[in-house]
């Protein structure tokens, strides 16, 4: 069977739409129910797929993902998933979107992070009848923008100085281990670091990770590096939410990284992670990333880092 994919290139994604006779916009739709099968919802068994299109001409897969053991607000969302998979590719911005199901109220807030957000247009390919009556007149094309979706948004605008990096644009959090290559650190008791082993080499990862974090609100950015049983390496950053509490957590877009490599895999194949904060931070992801990864894979290995902010 084929690696599911989550990203097509663009020039791919022009010669599909071509063969198909359609426009990239109307192709999106069609791609939907392939997203659906990218979902992990083992709680709700409620699969959601989105497509989006890049700014570069990039398609974007998303699904929802689900942890059996755990909260439910610990879910990830397929739109956040979406936007995740564009940060993990360094796409720079988000024209549209085509999703199974209408945005819930989390996701339509969440997508506020992104520059011009009341400017995405999304289609959603499962609205009324009446709906889709049109959509098949517009071949599934039935775009509205986020503003309809969200009119009177609260966002970073609120909260922020205008020239403050949103999110998909770059982040340069500027975090260090310091001059001693310690930095402040826990772990679990079963902790060796040093340079050139795979636990330095991930904790540089989940240092990269968190200087990529958008953490405009807490000031509290972080990273999570998740390795698994091959010794592949997957990084996430904590991604702020105006809102707060759609805010996304690093292992959760660590998941997304690994999900969104194809592997197919289950958690448990992930045996070790390190997770990189702000020292003294008022936002602190250490005690919660340690739940997550406790209950999605018992035996992985979880590390943490302190560091401090270059400008603190
Ligand atoms: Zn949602």
């Amino acid at each position: 069977m084929d690696r599911p994919r989550f990203v097509i290139e663009a020039a791919e994604a022009k010669s599909l739409a071509h063969k198909s006779g359609l426009t990239i916009h109307q192709l999106l739709p069609t791609l939907v129910k392939s997203a659906k099968t990218l979902a992990r919802p083992p709680i709700s068994n409620y699969h959601v797929g989105v497509v989006g299109l890049g700014s570069s001409g990039r398609i974007f897969f998303g699904g929802n993902l689900e942890f059996p053991g755990l909260p439910l607000h610990h879910s990830v969302h397929a739109e956040q998933f979406l936007v995740t998979n564009l940060i993990l590719n360094a796409e720079p911005g988000l024209q549209c979107f085509a999703v199974s199901s209408a945005p819930c109220g989390h996701c339509r807030q969440f997508l506020q992070e992104i520059r011009n957000a009341s400017d995405i247009k999304i289609a959603v390919t499962s609205s009324s009848d009446e709906n889709k009556k049109q959509q098949q007149e517009d071949h599934g094309c039935n775009y509205y923008t986020l503003s309809h979706f969200l009119p009177d948004r609260f966002g970073p605008d609120d909260l922020l100085e205008k020239d403050v990096p949103l999110l998909l644009e770059t982040h340069q959090n500027g975090l260090s281990f310091g001059n001693d290559d310690g930095g402040g650190e826990e772990d679990d008791g079963s902790h060796q670091c040093c340079n050139g082993d795979v636990s330095g080499s991930l904790k540089f990862a989940a240092l990269e990770a968190a200087n990529k974090s958008h953490a405009p609100y807490s000031k509290c950015p972080s990273g999570v590096a998740i390795k698994d049983s091959e010794g592949k390496v997957y990084k996430g950053s904590y991604t702020e939410s105006a809102a707060y509490n759609p805010s996304l957590g690093p292992v959760q877009a660590a998941l997304v990284a690994y999900v969104a490599s194809g592997n197919g895999g289950g958690y448990e194949r992930i045996v070790e992670a390190v997770l990189v904060e702000t020292e003294g931070g008022v936002v602190r992801q250490e005690q919660t990333a340690r739940l997550l990864l406790q209950v999605i894979s018992p035996k992985c290995q979880f590390k943490v880092f302190h560091c401090k902010r270059a400008s603190c």
